[in-house]
């Protein structure tokens, strides 16, 4: 058993300011990558520049991050940096940004390396990245993971070397600028996140810890994601906390059955990350037994798995064309790393019966 999270973790309202030295102490240009619009309009991106200028830290923002980002994206930013002589790296927005940046930081630092090589395992060096989180859900800034769209293989992938951010500074205000759709597919995947590693077969008592302790700071907030009343900063708090511990969490454990289903989802209907984990998360859960799901339940807030249903089944539901369904349950059961994660054996019935 061990527990190793590399990454100097602030959170409170105001912070990217607050502790604008340290982020500024990371190098002497900055390369900022972020998506096309919200990080403008939620503050993110202004304090991050504003640290920077105060200090007179050249920068440059690279604002073409989309949603699920493509290893193309990654490549075009790589050379963005390297032609402005960048030595650290922002990411600012949602995982898809914050997942960005570490690709680009390993790429920048193997300049000569062709794309693939984020697919092989090997040397992990790369530029310092600081992630600056404005969604409630892929606990990106405190995970050394990065997913990225591999348009050649139609799917989405983690890279294969793994990248911890050495700063985040995680400032739930923003989350008062993101649409309740956002705030409702992100916090789902941090909800997933905490269930697919208390249940994963790599668990600690450390990362369930951890688990459990998103769960209840996700649970106070819950009533926000049915619409049940407006969020309070208490609310948005609660949910950026959780969804970093969720992401400590599968730092040791990863994600597993409804994470590598997903990714078909998304890839193949643009159905929003945490609403494609979201899906599978009841029959991934009942498959694991009443007794396992029993402390997940209860930390969430759920009389039983009926009740987590009756809450999920209306914010993800999804049509699932017959061809992704296929393709997912076949991509699955070639999936080890996911399958290994899973605390019962499966089958291509057993998936069947998670549609
Ligand atoms: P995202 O793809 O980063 O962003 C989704 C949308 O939300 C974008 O349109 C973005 O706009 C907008 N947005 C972000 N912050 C906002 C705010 N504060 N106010 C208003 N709008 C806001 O979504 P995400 O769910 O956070 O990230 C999903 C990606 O992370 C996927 O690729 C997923 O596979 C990956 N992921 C990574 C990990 C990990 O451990 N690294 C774990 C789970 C998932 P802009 O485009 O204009 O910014
Ligand atoms: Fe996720």
């Amino acid at each position: 058993m061990y527990f190793y999270i590399p990454t100097k973790i602030y959170q409170e309202e105001g912070c990217v300011r607050a502790h604008g030295q340290e982020l500024a102490a990371l190098g002497s240009r900055a390369l900022i990558v972020t998506g096309k619009h919200s990080s403008r309009k939620n503050g993110s991106l202004q304090d991050a520049v504003s640290v920077l200028k105060e200090r007179n830290i050249p920068y440059l923002i690279f604002d073409d991050i989309e949603e699920n980002p493509s290893v193309e994206t990654v490549e075009k930013a790589k050379e963005a940096g390297l032609s402005f002589g960048a030595d650290f790296l922002i990411g600012i927005g949602g995982g898809s940004p914050m997942d960005a940046s570490k690709a680009i930081a390993l790429w920048m630092k193997h300049p000569d390396q062709p794309a693939g090589f984020l697919y092989t395992k090997g040397d992990t060096d790369s530029l310092p990245v600081a992630a600056i989180p404005t969604t409630c859900g892929t606990g990106s800034e405190a995970t050394p993971w990065a997913i990225l769209t591999r348009h050649a293989l139609k799917i989405k992938q983690g890279i294969a070397r793994p990248v911890f951010p050495v700063l985040a500074l995680c400032d739930p205000g923003y989350l008062a600028f993101a649409p309740h759709s956002v705030l409702v597919s992100t916090a789902i995947d941090a909800f997933a996140h905490c269930v697919e590693s208390y249940l994963n077969t790599g668990a600690t008592p450390y990362s369930r810890m951890l688990c459990l302790q998103g769960l209840r700071l996700w649970g106070k907030a819950k009533g926000v994601l049915s619409g049940e009343r407006a969020p309070s900063p208490q609310d948005l708090s609660c949910l950026m906390c959780a969804s970093t511990m969720a992401g400590m969490a599968i730092s040791h454990t990863s994600t597993s059955l409804p994470h590598g289903l997903s990714y078909y989802l998304t890839y193949d209907g643009s159905v929003p990350h945490g609403l494609a984990v979201g899906v599978f998360q009841v029959p991934y859960m009942a498959a694991a037994g009443a007794e396992k799901i029993a402390p997940l339940l209860d930390a969430a807030g759920f009389a039983g798995l009926d009740a987590l249903s009756s809450f999920l089944t209306p914010l993800t539901k999804q049509e699932i064309p017959a061809a992704t369904r296929q393709r997912a349950i076949q991509g699955m059961m070639g999936n080890e790393s996911k399958l290994k994660n899973c605390p019962y054996p499966v089958s291509e019935k057993v998936l069947e019966g998670f549609f």
